[in-house]
């Protein structure tokens, strides 16, 4: 039986990004999926420019829109609108065609990729990982990458990031046609879901709506709650589907490696608890993921610990003040508005936030600071 350099389990975004490093890189891929090949995602596919840097493609075909301008609203009034400079812009993605191009270029590179696959065990015998999957089909390989996204299996089960995961609660709703809502501009509305948000990103003919609540295990199942946003975004008298997902969120600083293996993406508990953004710590992963891999495989050496260090590095450390600023901004919501979006200044840092120009540590402590202060001062709602 032939060995594989690196098996990968889970054919997702951060999957699929992390085999293409590797592939480019001429190691022998295995990718297994459970799903068959056109699952979508639901995902609103809204992303800072910067993630570029980290994709191992050319992300052209799959932009569908540049955003020039964020619409903020508190129970869809009182807007604020932050114009984006354009240095650093917020793209949105078709998340359908970047898993197509993602599996186009998968195949081209050589990896094997199988799909609507149930894997029984994972095992490491004599410094190979031994696969065993439903179909009594078995695979070798040196090195394993957990990719499973937010229901993963298999991270909890080989020591991988935080033993007690927690979730956002998430609705996706995909409407054609644009509503209200102005072309190039994405909608933020605070105050009419508890401990979270709901938000409107347009791609070229249709619309990506979505309910999240970040805080405690709420879930948002209200019908008329979709309605009532679904209403004020324009749509009147229209069918669509919800689709419900537990979307594992940041959590606390946590190992993402152990013993020839390591954890990307969702599965990792990677996605920002306050804005849900998701496909860049997916990607982020990706790269350093495949970075340490090659290291350990081209220096036959352990390094796998560096990567739990450079995701806390370049990640981790971020979201530890996107925790703390969720956790009293959708709790005291009100004041959160006031104090996070209709001050002067604070639409062009949401707006350098989503871009990527800047991270929630170089705020972090000016805003915690107001939000205590104010949230012990006043009676809030
Ligand atoms: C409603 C919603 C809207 C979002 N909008 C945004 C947004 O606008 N911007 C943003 O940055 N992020 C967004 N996100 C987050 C983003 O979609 C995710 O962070 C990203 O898709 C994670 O990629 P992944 O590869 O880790 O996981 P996934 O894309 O979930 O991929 C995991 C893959 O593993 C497979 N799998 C699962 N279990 C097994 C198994 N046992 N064996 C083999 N395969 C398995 C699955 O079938 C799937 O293909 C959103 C999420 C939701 C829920």
């Amino acid at each position: 039986m032939s060995v594989f350099d690196v098996a990968v389990i889970g054919g997702g975004l951060a999957g699929k990004s992390t085999a293409i490093h590797l592939l480019k890189k001429g190691y022998s891929i295995l990718i297994l999926e459970k799903s068959n090949p056109n699952k979508s995602i639901p995902c609103a596919g809204g992303m800072a420019a910067s993630v570029e840097n980290y994709f191992p493609l050319d992300l052209e075909n799959a932009i569908e829109t540049e955003i020039k301008r964020v619409y903020f609203s508190w129970k869809n009034e009182d807007p604020v609108i932050a114009e984006l400079s354009g240095k650093s812009p917020f793209l949105i993605v078709n998340r359908k065609n970047l898993d197509e191009i993602l599996t186009k270029e998968v195949y081209r590179f050589g990896a094997t990729i199988l799909f609507s696959i149930k894997i029984e065990s994972l095992k490491l015998v004599n410094n190979n990982w031994l696969i065993q999957c439903k179909n009594k089909k078995t695979f070798r390989a040196k090195y394993l990458v957990i990719a499973d996204g937010s229901e993963s299996l298999w991270a909890s089960y080989l020591s991988l990031g935080p033993k007690k995961p927690k979730y956002a609660s998430t609705i996706a709703i995909n409407i054609k046609g644009l509503g209200n809502i102005e072309k190039n501009t994405v909608r933020f509305e605070f105050g009419s879901i508890k401990y979270g948000f709901a938000w409107a990103f347009p791609m070229q003919d249709s619309i990506n709506i979505g309910l999240g609540s970040f805080i405690g295990d709420s879930k948002i199942k209200d019908k008329e709650l979709c309605e009532y946003i679904v209403q004020s975004l324009g749509f009147k008298d229209i069918k669509y589907e919800r689709i419900f997902k537990r979307l594992r969120i940041w959590n606390g600083f946590h190992k993402l490696h152990n013993e020839r293996v390591l954890v990307v993406g969702d599965a990792a508990s990677l996605c920002d608890p306050f804005l849900a953004e998701g496909i860049r710590p997916s990607l982020i992963s990706s790269y350093y993921a495949s970075e340490t891999i090659d290291k350990c495989l081209t220096s036959n050496k352990n390094h796998l610990h560096e990567y739990s260090l450079l995701m806390k590095e370049n990640w981790s450390k971020s979201m530890i003040w996107g925790k703390r600023i969720a956790e009293v901004f959708y709790r005291f919501p009100k004041i959160g508005y006031r104090l996070g979006v209709k001050r002067k200044t604070a639409p062009e840092r949401i707006a350098q936030i989503l871009s990527g120009e800047m991270n929630y540590s170089d705020i972090a402590g000016r805003v915690i600071r107001r939000f205590i202060f104010q949230s012990e001062s006043k009676n809030v709602e």
